[in-house]
């Protein structure tokens, strides 16, 4: 799961959903009005505006590993019709993960959701990496698993699937190797260049761990971090700017 931006969408497509929502009577309503949105051409502002947030290679931003290509309700329709034309209501994810969490919307006692929403809060702040094995789960709080974490993992269990779980754990090697080669050439040039290229490559959202989370204890890590502050600070802009829209 990876951090992303929303983008402020032009005056035309913020009208034409305003307009649309108008007609909004129910469940059945919304839906309706939704499809023929969806399907006509004044929705593409919209989707290209959803793909450009996804980044490069339009990875989902649950599950990470398969492409991205259905427009979620973040809010199901299903749970409140009034948001099925609301902008920041809409996510890309792929088909598989819509599909799980379409039939599920966990909410706490007062209502609020329980399912991270990556475009406004930083997944991190609910999950913990394992870096040993490539595990996501919930972190522990006081006595309990973090509310928000322990929904997302539980609805989202294909980010433990094996292949996906195989494939952060990759990742994580990727990162250990580019280190220990900046620490072994003092931070130089390429070797700087070498771990930038990593987080430009890094689909699952994995340098945020190591630049602003836990993952920052690490030894190699935190050995960068005292003895390489620039290319720290370089490493953590990146991993920052990684997070951000693409121009399409
Ligand atoms: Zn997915």
């Amino acid at each position: 799961m990876r951090r992303i931006h929303r983008i402020q969408i032009d005056i035309q497509a913020r009208c034409e959903l305003a307009v649309r929502r108008k007609g909004l009577l129910d469940k059945e309503s919304a839906r309706k009005e939704w499809d023929r949105y969806r399907r006509s051409a004044k929705s593409r502002p919209v989707i290209e505006a959803l793909k450009a947030m996804n980044g490069l290679r339009q990875r989902c931003v649950y599950c990470c590993d398969s492409r991205s290509a259905d427009v979620d309700h973040f809010t199901p329709i299903a749970v409140d019709y009034t948001l099925a034309l609301t902008w920041k209501n809409f996510i890309m994810i792929c088909p598989e993960c819509n599909r799980r969490k379409s039939a599920r919307f966990p909410v706490d006692a007062a209502g609020n959701p329980l399912l991270i929403d990556p475009t406004r809060e930083d997944p991190w702040a609910h999950l913990i990496l394992d870096t040993k094995n490539g595990y996501l789960s919930a972190r522990f709080l006081d006595d309990d698993f973090d509310p928000k974490g322990d929904a997302t993992v539980d609805v989202f269990s294909c980010v433990n699937h094996e292949a996906v779980v195989e494939g952060r754990r990759r990742v994580v090697t990727r990162y250990y190797e580019a280190v220990d080669v900046l620490l072994e050439a003092k931070a130089d040039r390429n070797s700087l260049q070498k771990l930038v290229r990593e987080v430009r490559e890094d689909e699952y959202g994995i340098s945020g761990w190591f630049a602003f989370r836990e993952g920052r204890s690490e030894e190699r890590f935190s050995v960068m971090r005292s003895e390489h502050q620039s290319a720290w600070r370089r490493f953590a802009t990146e991993s920052f700017r990684s997070q951000l829209p693409v121009a399409r």
